[in-house]
């Protein structure tokens, strides 16, 4: 299965990025998880990506294409992958296209504003690994602590309520025509987020018939 993880952000795309890559054996690349890993190890890429990413704006074209080419290339992804928060823009998309990174479906999760800037609020996210929780929705086992590897858990910068703001922005005018993008191609699928995260997945596993 080769899939895209599309809506806004916050929209729970990780979370049933996770659900999901256990379900169907296939890895998750989350180009977030991987532009925050480099902004903390200081690389050439992270320096030139944190001013957007703590800004709420995108990070450039060039240097998410450059990633994906990369991260897609490992034996790991030979029998599928679910790609999470990429692509985010519509030369994204082509250049994964003009790339022949195959794609068999398009999910996009639909919340409303609202609901968004709410629940990101509550998100906590691990400095180490990325697995993201709610304070209500999804908490950890142990308050502040990661129930997959046992770091800390912090608040990330960007979804501080301006910020968040600023992001659903970017998210309609830059990511939103994505959906048209993969309609015309036959691959949207999407899907109303539920009350639970539960509710959430069996809506997908129906979407994807599996
Ligand atoms: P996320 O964890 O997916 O919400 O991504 C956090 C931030 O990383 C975004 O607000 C962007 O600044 C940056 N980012 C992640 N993925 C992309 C992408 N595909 N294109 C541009 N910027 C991205």
């Amino acid at each position: 299965m080769k899939l895209i993880m599309l809506g806004a952000p916050g929209a729970g795309k990780g979370t049933q990025a996770e659900i999901l890559s256990k379900k169907l054996g296939v890895p998750t690349i989350s180009t977030g998880n991987i532009l925050r890993a480099a902004v903390k190890a200081g690389t050439p890429i992270g320096l030139k990506a944190k001013s957007f990413m703590d800004a709420g704006a995108l990070v450039p074209d060039d240097v998410i294409i450059g990633i994906i080419a990369e991260a897609l290339h490992g034996p790991e992804c030979e029998s599928g992958y679910i790609l999470d928060g990429v692509p985010r823009t519509i030369p994204q998309a082509e250049a994964m296209e003009q790339q022949g990174v195959e794609i068999d479906c398009a999910l996009d999760i639909e919340v409303d504003d609202d609901t968004i800037v709410e629940r990101m609020a509550g998100r906590r996210t691990c400095v180490a690994c990325g697995a993201s929780f709610h304070v209500v929705n999804n908490p950890p086992k142990q308050e502040g602590v990661c129930d997959m590897c046992g770091q800390a858990l912090t608040i990330r910068k960007d979804d501080a309520p301006e910020t968040v703001k600023a992001r659903l922005e970017t998210y309609h005018t830059q990511t939103e025509p994505l959906l048209a993008f993969y309609r015309e191609r036959g691959k949207l699928r999407t899907v109303e987020n539920q009350p639970t995260i539960e509710a959430t997945t069996a809506e997908i596993y129906k979407a994807l018939g599996i």
